[in-house]
């Protein structure tokens, strides 16, 4: 974890969650009884398996059947003025953070993390990284002029999503 300073306590709690939700029946019982695209052609027993298996593709990964989680946050040095400017929370983009920049490593714009942190929403958070973690493993959602609605129905959203959810649900965090 780079760069989190202040935020890192905030990002543990969320780390835990996640742990939690992925290892728990709830979670599992809906990952097989989903609906989605861009699935890689795998089925849902499948995906399933996939997340289990924990097999980080982008990056330098690690130990199999473990969630080798990197985190960093943007910043202007390392990815310049225009991700800072698509992380401003006003922006239309709504940029959360950086996928699919290959290195295995999932990057969340400051002023989200900072906003997150004193809402205490620890289900965003969590879902952010579980979001991040499908493309980590292999899985994209993204197409060209894609529309909210089309992103949506993606493996990576509806999983980055149920996490969200499923901790909300348990009603220990926003
Ligand atoms: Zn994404």
């Amino acid at each position: 974890m780079t760069g989190y300073s202040n935020y890192e306590k905030f990002a543990r709690l969320a780390v835990v969650k996640l742990e939690e939700v992925l290892n728990s029946d709830e979670f599992r019982k809906a990952v097989l009884s989903g609906n989605y695209i861009r699935t890689n052609g795998f089925s849902n027993k499948d995906l399933y398996e996939q997340i289990m298996k924990a097999h980080e593709v982008q990056g330098e990964g690690g130990e199999d059947k473990v969630i080798d989680l990197r985190l960093r946050t943007l910043s202007l040095d390392s990815d310049g003025s225009g991700w800072m400017k698509a992380c401003d929370l006003n922006s239309r983009y709504g940029t959360i953070g950086i996928d699919g920049n290959r290195d295995g490593i999932a990057a969340i714009c400051p002023q989200r993390l900072e906003l997150w942190a004193k809402e205490n929403s620890i289900s965003e958070l969590a879902g952010h990284y579980a979001h991040e973690y499908m493309h980590i493993i292999g899985f994209s959602h993204h197409k060209c002029l894609s529309s909210q609605n089309w992103r949506e129905k993606t493996f990576v959203y509806k999983i980055g999503n149920l996490v969200t959810e499923l901790i909300s649900n348990n009603g220990n965090a926003n």
